[in-house]
């Protein structure tokens, strides 16, 4: 086990300093954390340390109830937020929260995204929902995405930023990349067609009618996408 810990927090640092390296949060911004295999425990990011220069040993175990287990520094504040998740979603093993600019600026517009790539209807078919703004690590944030994130892997915070989920780290933090991405192309598409122009029902029509529904699981599995 205690390898399996070691290694889970190497990974951490690897996704942390992607998503820093990407753009996706500056500063001490965002926090992401991992549920510790067969346990009813996480890890999670400390507060006040940059995504970019975290250590193996900063992360913090917490149980699901948001309490500190183990570690130095202090959970981020978020705690309650990827707490209320894991409790919700057994097949959630990891959660990534940025704030990736372009997919926040499409919750502050009050604009869904919505997949316009083959590639992004496979990673969000149903869209990504906007959650009103609830204040950054309150009880009401936790349990107003604990409701959406039932049925959504990813949900834009009104006014505050991106939150994804996934079977493992890397596909959490996978997913918060596609989002950032769907927003970008949505607003170039836009740009240049118009907004009545950009529409999610005609690639869903392309698809079906390329493909028919029958294959579409095939189409999902050959993209190897997780649960969608
Ligand atoms: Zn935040």
């Amino acid at each position: 086990m205690k390898d399996v810990v070691c290694s889970l927090r190497d990974r951490l640092v690897h996704v942390g300093k992607q998503l820093y390296d990407q753009g996706l949060v500056i500063g001490t911004e965002g926090n992401i954390s991992a549920r510790i295999p067969g346990t009813d425990r996480i890890l999670i990011k400390p507060s006040g340390v940059s995504m970019g220069s975290l250590r193996a040993e900063d992360f913090i175990v917490v149980d699901l109830d948001g309490n500190k287990v183990e570690g130095k520094l202090s959970p981020s504040i978020e705690t309650p937020l990827h707490t209320a998740i894991y409790n919700v979603r057994s097949d959630v093993h990891g959660v990534v929260h940025t704030h990736a600019p372009f997919a926040t600026a499409f919750g502050i517009a009050g604009i869904e995204i919505i997949p316009l790539q083959v590639e992004m209807f496979l990673y969000i078919p149903n869209g990504v929902p906007i959650l009103p703004f609830e204040l950054p690590g309150s009880r009401a944030l936790a349990e107003a995405v604990q409701k959406l994130i039932r049925d959504f892997n990813a949900v834009i915070l009104e006014n505050h930023g991106v939150i994804t989920v996934g079977s493992t780290i890397e596909e959490a933090c996978l997913l918060n990349r596609m989002v950032e991405e769907c927003a970008k192309v949505q607003f170039v598409a836009t740009m240049l067609a118009g907004k009545d122009a950009v529409s999610w029902e005609t690639l869903k029509g392309k698809l079906l009618s390329k493909i028919g529904s029958a294959n579409l699981e095939t189409l999902k599995s050959k993209f190897k996408v997780f649960r969608i």
